[in-house]
């Protein structure tokens, strides 16, 4: 199994069940060659499918993240296994889309908020962000300094505006952010579940210093949901096309209803409508950056091969 373009999106498809988004997509042209669950060195891997779009471009999609109902996701390694697939099938561009809440301080402008869409700017790292556990990919040093200079592919942010522009135009979706408009980050709760009212005020906070300490750039907000792991993408030689729906503001932040009030029926309703054929244009069209006009390859860098030598050699 071999593809240039994966997709692992995500919750923006979670108001349809897999059979239903394969059926939609078989609708449109497109063609499943297989549908399995390849094993791995880390266990039995996720649902993966594998098609062919009406382009003739192989393509993998990879449900929900990888997600397994039930398992948990750091238990059950799922990144290391979704990772693993991708990279034995040699991809270079990973789309991704998320949903999340949003905690913008603002109180004027405008301001991100539920029904938008989002071309994050970074995102915070996590410990859980790893490399490739048994693989020369299981750390970046002391072979490689991997730098996390623009994590989401700047090159595919002009495409991935333009695929999502007529739904706003259409009035399913609410707004449309770019990095050069609001830098966003992308924040992973600690938690099993959403953060405390503590945690959001405290990023809040964080984002008002942030944007008041460089005035003359785009303010800095924070999305909380998911952030499938930029750093190991980076190691991988991957383009990481990420969106985000917002589905809700933030725990704790000013709100006229509970987060699953405006949660429950974007999911449903809106992001559903607009993630099937979205994600399908992608597949189809995003074009495979040759990483000359984007940061993904130029910022892993060879280290002094002496730095190897200053430390146990071996397994
Ligand atoms: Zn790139």
């Amino acid at each position: 199994m071999k593809a240039q373009i994966a997709s692992l999106t995500g919750s923006p498809l979670w108001g349809l069940s897999v059979e239903d988004v394969l059926a939609k997509w078989n609708q449109m042209g497109m063609e499943v060659i297989q549908d399995f669950r390849p094993d791995t060195p880390y266990g039995l891997g996720p649902r993966t499918v594998y098609m062919e779009t009406p382009s003739d471009r192989k393509i993998i999609w990879i449900p929900s993240y990888g997600g397994v109902a039930g398992k948990d996701w750091l238990y059950d390694e799922t990144d290391q296994k979704v990772f693993w697939i991708l990279w034995k099938a040699d991809v270079k561009v990973l789309i991704i889309g998320g949903t999340s809440g949003i905690a913008d301080w603002r109180s004027t402008g405008s301001k991100v908020q539920p029904g938008d869409i989002v071309f994050p700017w970074s995102f915070r790292t996590n410990p859980h962000h790893r490399g490739l556990r048994g693989t020369e990919h299981e750390i970046a040093w002391p072979h490689r300094d991997l730098l996390l200079d623009e994590p989401f592919c700047s090159g595919l942010v002009q495409s991935l505006y333009d695929t999502a522009l007529p739904y706003v135009q259409e009035g399913i979706l609410h707004g449309i952010h770019r990095p050069e408009d609001v830098r966003v980050a992308l924040i992973v709760p600690d938690g099993i579940t959403y953060e405390t009212t503590y945690d959001i005020l405290k990023w809040n906070a964080i984002n008002k210093m942030i944007s008041e300490m460089q005035l003359g750039l785009p303010p800095v907000v924070t999305l909380h949901g998911d952030c499938v792991n930029p750093v190991l993408a980076r190691l991988l030689g991957m383009h990481v096309a990420y969106y985000h729906m917002v589905a809700n503001v933030a725990q704790g932040l000013p709100m006229e209803s509970r987060i699953v009030d405006s949660l429950y029926p974007l999911y449903v309703d809106n992001f559903a409508k607009v993630a099937v054929p979205m994600e399908f244009s992608l597949m189809q069209n995003l074009p495979i950056p040759d990483g000359t006009l984007c940061s993904c390859i130029t910022s892993v860098h060879t280290a002094p091969e002496v730095f190897a030598k200053s430390m146990t050699v071996g397994g």
